[in-house]
């Protein structure tokens, strides 16, 4: 990956891993999935040097969304992402927040994303992709030409998303990995929301959830 990097800043209770990335050339920078801990994603952003241009969501969960609108207001920057179909999720955030007694805010993104969009990071350009099961509007950022992608909650090294909370659907989620990520090629690596990196063709042909008849 010559011309991006990421700095991976777990928030929340739930260790989620917000994503600092940024295009090498132009020192450019997206906040991937700010769920919380804004202190602790502005101390990468200064360790690292970069300047930031955007948030993106990869989904509407708590986890990933709450500090959203907050860390939107610090920085100046627009937010892009998810898919609308999550908008539910991310009006009921500041409910789903008492709920977990983690601080939220409910979040309007400023560009809904949708197949076959792109996004930019400095001189990277991501395609996304429409990813739903694990929430009805996941979305999946993926750079051909860097071999990476951002994943969120719909697949992990070992495991996939959970489909138990509103919206969630196994067989979408599964279609989902079998039909647009696993195309992508074994090589790509990519960051997911919970737990360390992994890369398509290790899932392909480790992960418990992708193997049997349903896939073929
Ligand atoms: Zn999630
Ligand atoms: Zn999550």
């Amino acid at each position: 990956m010559p011309n991006v990097r990421a700095a991976i800043i777990p928030v929340t209770p739930f260790q989620q891993n917000c994503t600092l990335l940024w295009c090498e050339k132009t020192k450019k920078a997206a906040v991937i999935d700010p769920g919380g801990d804004i202190e602790r994603i502005q101390d990468a952003i200064a360790q690292s040097g970069v300047s930031v241009e955007k948030i993106i969501l990869t989904h509407g969960h708590i986890d990933h969304a709450a500090g959203a609108a907050e860390l939107r207001e610090e920085l100046g920057v627009k937010i892009e992402g998810p898919h609308e179909a999550d908008d539910f999720l991310l009006q009921r955030l500041a409910e789903q927040g008492q709920a977990y007694g983690i601080p939220a805010r409910p979040v309007t993104p400023d560009r809904w994303l949708n197949e076959g969009d792109t996004v930019t990071v400095g001189d990277l350009t991501l395609d996304v992709l429409h990813c739903p099961g694990h929430s009805p509007g996941s979305v999946v950022l993926v750079s051909k030409a860097e071999r990476f992608a951002i994943v969120g909650d719909v697949i992990f090294q070992g495991s996939v998303g959970r489909v138990d909370l509103p919206g969630g659907d196994g067989k979408a989620l599964i279609r989902s990995i079998r039909d647009k990520l696993l195309p992508l090629g074994d090589d790509i690596a990519f960051i997911c929301g919970h737990g360390p990196m992994s890369t398509i063709g290790h899932e392909r042909q480790t992960n418990p959830f992708l193997q049997g008849e349903g896939l073929i």
